[in-house]
This record gives structure tokens, C-alpha cells and sequence, in this order.
């Protein structure tokens, strides 16, 4: 296993994160609760056993049993070798004391007396203010650093750089953060922009979806003649494990050949490992993706707000995403989940006031007609 920096605390992290949202499952329902916990144990002990010493899990995982099973796996005397993440689920904070209601229910599920690494799981700017700030959560927080139920406070982030930037000077509590970022995502939430800045104040950066939720490692053919035999999945890991800046790199593994896998590839793994050829062909990658864009949305936001609710560059999103990446199912799943019903394409009333705002000329309300007949 390859060990890295994290931050300015004085601990290597393993390259490769145990990430517990995807474990293997008794059904085959997204993110089941019905963990086959038996093969979790085996999965997660043998990736500690081949030197991983950080595990991340979360309130919501596999509706809440994820924190248990990682709790199980963690027994025999495997907790002392790893360090534990999970997360506060700040969407559901509604008073200060809600902090210390999740953080010491989690600690029994967890069965374990301190959490190593505690993030606020999936700010935003909106639920920064009005969740965190406006209920007192930091100070919550910086009691429990200084009793020792949590070592560390980190953020975890999914929202637009700007908001990226609020959050990470918005206290000097975080120690760390965790992002999204792969090839296709560079500028996409906090980005390499948010990798950067992190990292410049000091702060250690844990990765999630490297792989795009494994987006781009099950890929449509015209990808494949461009990587010519080379692994999508060995590429697109080390793409993220050769920045220097990098921690710890999460793969939220579903069964055992997947965790035999990544353990081989983060033995193989250092920062500045990819060539200027490797970066080329992602290059090439990356383009041929992009040409598979269907609506030329910039993200630029002068049609919003629409008077009707409706967020357009979010709608785009997922329709250019189902194309891109040939993945209609998971693009009517991001659309049904991330968006209100008022906030979809299927609200839009075909006013016709945003068209006239786009510097792209998109025609958005027929735009709005096939978002909503395809991932409606
Ligand atoms: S046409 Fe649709 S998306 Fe555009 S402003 Fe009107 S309701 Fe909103
Ligand atoms: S104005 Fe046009 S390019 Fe900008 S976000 Fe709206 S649809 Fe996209």
C-alpha cells in the first residue's frame, strides 16, 4: 500500500479510502439497506489487512446500516488500525442540539467512543447558513473536538465553486475536506480550483467518485477504440492519484474483485505517475465525451431564476449527463432526487422568458418539453 499526506496532521492515510455506500447487498435495490453483511466484513477486513487505514461512511448509506456494519467490521481488534469518517446529515439539522443526537447515536452504531474524521456530509452555500451558521452547529462541533467524541472536522461538498470558498474560510475548525473530482469533473462543484485552494490553506482533501459513481469506467464504445486496451479504471484512479495534493482517494466497493483490484492499483500509485502521453489520451477521452454534449448549456445562470421554480442548467445537466455517458438511469435518478418536483422540467409552463436571456441562444423551453419526456 502507498501512504500520503494528510493535511498538517503528523498520520500517513493509505492512498486507497474504504468507502462503505456501495457495499454488496441481499437485493438489488440502489443503496439497499439489506447489506450482505457477512461479505461487507470479509471485503472491509481484507482491505485492512492489505494496509487501508481509512474508512468513510455516512448517516444515510444503505438507510443507515451502513455505520452498523462498518461498526461490526471494525470488532476483533480491526478498529485499532484504521481511522473512521462519517458524517453529520446537515440536511436534517433543524437545532443545535441535533448535533450531539447524530454524533453519539452514531458512535453506538459504530461501536466505538471517538470518530477520527467528523464532516459536515454535503454542504452547500444554503445549507451552510441556514443549517449549520444559524444553528450554532461550529460550536456544537468545537465541544466535541475538545471532549474527543470527534478528532477532526472536515466538510464534505456539493454545490458551486463559489459557495466552495465561503465554506472553506468560513471557520478554522476544518482540518480537512472531501470532493468530488475525477477527469471529466475538473471544473465541475469545488473542482481542481477547490483542490488547490484547500490544500494551499493546508487543509488534507479526501476524493470521492473518482471513477463518476463508475461512470467512466463502464464506457460506450466509441470511448473504448480511444483507450485501445488500456483500463478505464486504472487510468481514471491514477489520473486523481498522481496530483500531489491528493489524500486519500474513496472507491465505495461492491464486492471483492473490485477491492482486489483497487488494493493492486493503489500499490501501484504515486503522485505525478501519469505521463504527458497518459494526459493526452485523457485529453482524448475527455474530448470525445464532451462531443456527446447535447444542449450547449454553459451553466452560466442568466435565465435563472425562472419565475416558474424551474432550475434550467440543473435540467440540462442530466439530460446532457444521460447522453454523455450513455446512462439514462442514472440521469432519471439524479432527476427525480436532486430536483423538487417544481424545480423539473416537467413544471415549466413555456412562458418563454428565459429564452431570450441565453448569450447560447438555446431555445429552452423545447429543451424543457425533451428533458421531461426523457427522464420524466
Ligand atoms: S419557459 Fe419554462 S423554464 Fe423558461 S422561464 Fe418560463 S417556466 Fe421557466
Ligand atoms: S442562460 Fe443559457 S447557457 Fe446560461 S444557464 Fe441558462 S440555459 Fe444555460
Amino acid at each position: 500500500m502507498q501512504y500520503r499526506n494528510f493535511g498538517k496532521l503528523d498520520w500517513k492515510p493509505s492512498a486507497l479510502g474504504f468507502g462503505c455506500m456501495r457495499l454488496p447487498a441481499l437485493d438489488t435495490q440502489r443503496g439497499s439497506p439489506n447489506i450482505n453483511q457477512p461479505e461487507a466484513i470479509r471485503m472491509i477486513r481484507h482491505a485492512i489487512d492489505n494496509g487501508v487505514n481509512y474508512c468513510d461512511t455516512a448517516w444515510p448509506y444503505h438507510g443507515g446500516n451502513s455505520e452498523r456494519v462498518l461498526g461490526a467490521a471494525l470488532l476483533d481488534g480491526y478498529r485499532d488500525r484504521v481511522r473512521i469518517a462519517t458524517k453529520l446529515p446537515t440536511w436534517l439539522v433543524q437545532s443545535s442540539e441535533d448535533f450531539d443526537r447524530f454524533l453519539n447515536e452514531q458512535l453506538v452504531k459504530l461501536q466505538t467512543d471517538h470518530i477520527d474524521f467528523y464532516l459536515l456530509h454535503s454542504l452547500g452555500g444554503a445549507i451552510w447558513r441556514n443549517n449549520i451558521l444559524a444553528h450554532g452547529i461550529l460550536d456544537k462541533a468545537e465541544r466535541a473536538l475538545a471532549d474527543g467524541r470527534i478528532r477532526n472536522l472536515g466538510f464534505s461538498f456539493h454545490d458551486e465553486y463559489p459557495a466552495f470558498e465561503e465554506i472553506l474560510n468560513g471557520s478554522d475548525l476544518f482540518t480537512f475536506c472531501q470532493i468530488q473530482l475525477n477527469y471529466m469533473d475538473t471544473e465541475h462543484q469545488a473542482g481542481l480550483r477547490g483542490l488547490h485552494a484547500a490544500a494551499d490553506m493546508g487543509l488534507a482533501v479526501v476524493i470521492m467518485e473518482p471513477l463518476m459513481g463508475g461512470r467512466i469506467a463502464s464506457h460506450p464504445p466509441a470511448i473504448g477504440e480511444i483507450l485501445a486496451g488500456r483500463s478505464p479504471i486504472e487510468l481514471a484512479l491514477d489520473w486523481v492519484w498522481s496530483l500531489p495534493e491528493v489524500s486519500v482517494v474513496l472507491s465505495g466497493m461492491s464486492n471483492f474483485a473490485q477491492v482486489e483490484e483497487n488494493l493492486r492499483l493503489a500499490d501501484a500509485s504515486r503522485p505525478g505517475k501519469l505521463t504527458p502521453a497518459d494526459y493526452d489520451l485523457v485529453e482524448r477521452v475527455r474530448k470525445e465525451y464532451r462531443s456527446r454534449i447535447q444542449i450547449p448549456c454553459s451553466k452560466c445562470g442568466y435565465c435563472m431564476p425562472c419565475p416558474n421554480g424551474i432550475d434550467i442548467p440543473l435540467n440540462f445537466d442530466f439530460y446532457n449527463y444521460a447522453h454523455t455517458y450513455d446512462d439514462l438511469g442514472s440521469a432519471r435518478y439524479r432527476y427525480s432526487f436532486f430536483m423538487k418536483e417544481g424545480q423539473r422540467a416537467g413544471a415549466c409552463i413555456d412562458c418563454g422568458i428565459c429564452a431570450d436571456l441565453c448569450p447560447q441562444h438555446i431555445p429552452i423551453p423545447e429543451w424543457m418539453k425533451k428533458v421531461q419526456a426523457t427522464l420524466g
